[in-house]
């Protein structure tokens, strides 16, 4: 009797309508960039209007700035979270979703609001009071980059972001004082859900959301004689993007695999040139993994544990121990 039931909730399950425009890769792609080029685009607006307002003290300007960015962070939030109820509901879940609830609200006031503030004002004031002065209108600033330079120096900040991800995300499990003081609270989540984004102490957030963006732009700010603050924001937003997004309890088309390339990247000649490990893999299964061993897959793409045996695989870890 029991089998049976287990049997017709199978079947039930099994045999949920999906919705079909779960299915379409093109669509997910025309989305996903569209959201991210627009709020990078209304962000680099704000900030346009903030810095090139005559009057407005440093300070402040600084302060304006860290809380736009507050809100792209909050905005990435809350779009995944209407894309994954509406466009993406037809796609298998990993998970039931995060595995202990967490109050948003306070870890917004307590966690990301002064993490922003402080790093942000820190860095613009650091970095930025020159540099400010020299901010455009972003509809300018997208053309004074030719494509090949877009292309170049988002494949130079790919890298150095994946490098500086994998290198302090595997500190943080590899030194146990540092795990348990910084780390441990993100793995509260052995199951996640976007929810997870509001799981982390403030330093945890501060190294794998800010720091890790920060090193990556060094590069950037460092070979090019000039750097459009336009292409900055809109290299950052698509690292959260992925980021936020690796936490969804399912599949987000054009996060698992690199959103503007995703086309290029998932192409069957593309595929065929990758290990056979990563042939099919899906980031945000990719990430969920990590938070189920709580070892392995350090990455927030595979190719660094790829490379460094640190790959969890289905069967288990492979090299992670
Ligand atoms: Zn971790
Ligand atoms: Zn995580």
């Amino acid at each position: 009797m029991r089998s049976i039931k287990k049997f017709k909730h199978k079947h039930i399950v099994s045999h949920t309508p999906k919705n079909k425009m779960s299915e379409s890769a093109s669509l997910a792609w025309l989305i996903e960039n569209g959201i991210v080029l627009s709020i990078s685009y209304a962000k680099s607006l704000v900030d346009y209007k903030v810095v090139t307002h005559t009057g407005i003290p440093d300070l402040l300007r600084s302060i304006l700035v860290s809380v736009s960015n507050l809100a792209l962070i909050e905005c990435i939030l809350i779009l995944q979270y209407v894309l994954i109820r509406t466009v993406y509901s037809g796609i298998e879940p990993h998970s039931k979703g995060a595995s202990r609830p967490v109050h948003v609200a306070s870890c917004t006031l307590t966690v990301h609001l002064p993490v922003n503030l402080i790093s942000m004002t820190v860095a613009t004031l650091i970095f930025g009071t020159d540099g400010m002065d020299t901010v455009s209108h972003p509809a300018t600033e997208a053309f004074a980059w030719s494509s090949w330079e877009w292309a170049a120096n988002y494949a130079l900040y790919r890298m150095v972001y994946d490098v500086a991800f994998y290198a302090l995300h595997f500190t943080m499990h590899r030194l146990p004082r540092v795990y348990a003081m910084v780390h441990s609270t993100h793995h509260i989540h052995r199951s996640t859900d976007l929810t997870t984004n509001f799981q982390f102490t403030a330093v945890d957030l501060f190294v794998e959301g800010m720091l890790t963006n920060f090193v990556a732009m060094m590069p950037i700010l460092l070979v090019n004689d000039y750097v459009p603050y336009f292409p900055l924001v809109v290299f950052a937003t698509y690292a959260e993007w992925y980021q936020i997004g690796s936490h969804a309890h399912q599949r987000i088309p054009a996060v698992t695999a690199l959103p503007p390339i995703a086309p290029i990247y998932n192409s069957t000649l593309a595929k065929r040139f990758r290990p056979t490990c990563l042939r099919t893999h899906d980031a945000v299964r990719f990430h969920a993994d990590h938070h189920k061993k709580v070892k392995g897959n350090y990455g927030i793409t595979p190719w660094m544990d790829w490379l460094f045996g640190t790959m969890v695989i289905e069967t288990g870890l492979k090299k992670a121990e």
